[in-house]
């Protein structure tokens, strides 16, 4: 099977492929994924990772059928909002949802907590309090994943599995009112191969269920984990949201950052 170069190009048809042919294809292997892991293909939720792309492209892949976006800073996605709300996206039945999946700053809680519908990167009992105190304040309530760090070795973002944060934060979760807790969230260090992601999904899959089991008044039915180049793997290992960048709307240009 030949795979969609990151040009948007058909590699061996050179026929330019558009926003919803790519999402075509991703749904597909999804459900391929789902079929070979004997699940629903209704339990895995799509999440289009728009970060650095233009409102327009995120409107395109909203008109082929997405409703779950993922951006990764406040400020690039309070920046696209406007135009965003201006087009309607949150409005209706049935409004597109954005989430948080990059490292949040303290600084950045209190418009993270206005703009987006979850966060899905809390990495500590400090950030889930100050996220408590935001949607609180602003009275209503924000969907959080915990982020895990699956791999010691990978300098990644995350909560240690057997740390004290995590067993205090677990503890203290079901009295922070204004958050509803979803599930678990992992990025793994990155490799080429994705079977070689698939230790880390298995172990946040894993964890997941000895936490459900310990913490019984916490729900933590979602599972994100996958990208582009990982996801059917992810799936396979159980997950229940895939986080999909590049294979959906093309390369990231570079950037700068520390
Ligand atoms: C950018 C990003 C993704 C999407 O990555 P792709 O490889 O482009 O699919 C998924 N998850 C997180 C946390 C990201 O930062």
């Amino acid at each position: 099977m030949f795979r969609a170069d990151h040009t948007g190009l058909c590699a061996t048809q050179w026929m330019p492929m558009t926003l919803a042919d790519n999402i075509a294809r991703v749904q597909q292997q999804i459900a391929d994924a789902c079929r070979r892991a004997g699940r629903a293909p209704e339990s895995v939720m799509l999440m289009a990772v728009s970060k650095t792309h233009s409102a327009e492209a995120i409107l395109e892949a909203a008109a082929a059928g997405i409703r779950l976006f993922g951006e990764n800073r406040v400020q690039e996605f309070a920046g696209k909002r406007d135009a965003l709300a201006a087009a309607g996206l949150f409005a209706g039945s049935d409004p597109a949802r954005f989430h948080c999946i990059g490292p949040l700053q303290s600084n950045k809680v209190n418009r993270a907590t206005e703009i987006f519908d979850a966060v899905d990167t809390v990495d500590s009992l400090r950030l889930a309090q100050r996220l408590d105190q935001a949607a609180a304040a602003q009275d209503k309530t924000l969907a959080v994943h915990l982020e895990i760090k699956t791999s010691p070795e990978a300098a990644k973002h995350g909560i240690a599995p057997d740390s004290t944060d995590l067993a205090a934060l677990l503890e203290q979760l079901p009295d922070m009112r204004h958050l509803r807790v979803c599930g678990l969230m992992t990025v793994p260090p990155f490799a080429a191969n994705p079977e070689e992601a698939r230790p880390y999904f298995r172990r946040l899959r894993e964890l997941r269920n000895s936490l459900a089991a310990q913490y019984p008044r916490v729900s933590l039915k979602e599972l994100s984990m996958g990208m582009s180049h990982d996801f059917p793997v992810a799936i396979e290992e159980g997950a229940t949201v895939v986080r999909v960048g590049t294979a959906i709307f093309g390369a990231r240009p570079p950037v700068a950052r520390g």
